[in-house]
């Protein structure tokens, strides 16, 4: 766990060659393997080159092997290597010693009467990690979380009242999902991850990149690359990463329409403020019918007004993109508050009437506590985030006094 980043810190390369779009070739992985503190590696935490390669560095293992290690984990969802289907015991004693599959345990589930379920999962290190499963008709999508906390001080966010506690390794990530597929079978099958629960996933990019390589492995985890969903507040440079390294999707929280407010709600913005942020996404490598999606929390008299629809449609024009609007869901202590619904379809309308593809995230898991931007326990604050001074001419906006 790598605690107390900078706020916006430098994730990525700023350059590096043009390895071509969306290859999901093996480029900038890091070297060494995961292990937990016996030293056993983390097997949720490789990718599948990287774990052939290590059962026959440390082994002696041939690829068959790799293949059947790597079935047993992600289309049987193993949680024990005692035994592994077409591995001879005298192998699995060996891999049993060395290596370990959950990195996670799963130490209580709360459910919603919507039908939304909160996983909390506890560390090795000893933190509380949320995950959320969201049931539809047909498909479950499990929101994951990439950070413990965060350190981007958005001032709408539950979560950023915490802090970073520190980065989830990709067998931690990696692990949310799996659990998840093991333990609720009942559910419509799991096809959808987005990394949109607590944390930055772009400040945590490394592993991030390597954990949706494990989710659209066809021979595990067999997520659609259309179905796997990276959300940022804006790291330039991770995001040019991405779109080099990873098969995701992006999303993106765009929240404001000008840098000065823009400054205030999101500090991230300070560093790649919006033509910046904006010039990014439209070089952003898309395969055919793929669109950024752009996330906006709608804050009651904040940034709901027709100007700052007109405006979205106006920074986007030429984008391939989606609006998913998110009429903000209120937490303890917050100064923000959720507009009126005619408000938010207003608001929807504005954009459509525009051309802007536009869609209304509908709020689910509210009573666990479980929506989004209501992930965290802000009592656990390590590093006090700071307050910043809203402009000057929104001070009267807002409605309730800040906790
Ligand atoms: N850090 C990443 C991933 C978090 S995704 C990001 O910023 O994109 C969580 C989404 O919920 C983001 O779009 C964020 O802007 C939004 N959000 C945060 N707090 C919220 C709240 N209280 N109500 C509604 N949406 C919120």
């Amino acid at each position: 766990m790598d605690a107390g980043a900078e706020t916006g810190a430098e994730t990525g390369a700023e350059t590096g060659a043009e390895t071509g779009a969306k290859t999901g070739a093996e480029t900038g992985a890091s070297a060494s393997v995961e292990r937990d503190q016996q030293g056993r590696v983390l097997l949720h935490g490789l990718t599948r080159p990287r774990l052939t390669r290590w059962l026959a560095d440390e082994l002696g293992l041939d690829e068959v092997a790799g293949r059947r290690l790597w079935h047993a984990l992600y289309r049987q969802r193993a949680s024990s290597l005692a035994r592994v289907r077409g591995l001879p015991p005298s192998v699995c004693r060996r891999l049993q010693t060395r290596a370990r599959v959950d990195a996670l345990t799963l130490a209580e589930v709360r459910a919603s009467a919507d039908g939304t379920r909160k996983l909390l999962f506890d560390t090795d290190a000893g933190a509380r990690v949320e995950t959320v499963l969201i049931p539809g008709p047909r498909r479950t999508t499990i929101c994951i979380s990439s950070q413990v906390g965060c350190a981007m001080n958005c001032q709408f966010c539950l979560t950023a009242k915490m802090g970073l506690h520190g980065n989830l390794s990709a067998a931690e990530l990696i692990g949310q999902v799996v659990v998840a597929r093991r333990e609720f079978p009942e559910l419509p099958p799991i096809a959808n991850v987005v990394f949109m629960g607590m944390g930055e996933p772009l400040h945590n990019v490394d592993n991030v990149i390597a954990a949706t390589r494990v989710l659209v492995d066809q021979e595990g985890l067999d997520f659609g690359a259309r179905r796997v969903t990276v959300s940022t507040s804006g790291l330039v440079p991770a995001i040019e990463r991405l779109g080099r390294e990873s098969p995701a999707q992006l999303a993106v929280s765009l929240n404001a329409t000008t840098d000065e407010l823009r400054d205030w709600l999101m500090p991230v913005n300070r560093r790649y403020p919006l033509a910046r942020l904006m010039a990014c996404l439209r070089a952003f490598p898309l395969r055919p019918r793929e669109r950024v999606t752009l996330e906006y929390v709608l804050l009651a008299g904040v940034n709901d007004s027709l100007e700052d629809a007109a405006r979205i449609h106006n920074m986007t024009e030429g984008l391939a993109c989606k609006i998913n609007l998110i009429p903000f869901n209120e937490h303890p202590g917050t100064e923000f508050r959720r507009p009126e619904d005619a408000v938010v379809h207003a608001f929807r309308d504005a954009l459509r009437e525009r051309g802007v593809s536009t869609s209304i995230r509908r709020t689910r898991g509210d009573e666990a506590m479980a929506a989004c931007g209501q992930l965290g326990r802000p009592g656990e604050r390590r590093a006090r985030p700071r307050r910043t001074i809203p402009p000057a001419r929104l001070k009267a906006r807002l409605t309730a006094k800040p906790a």
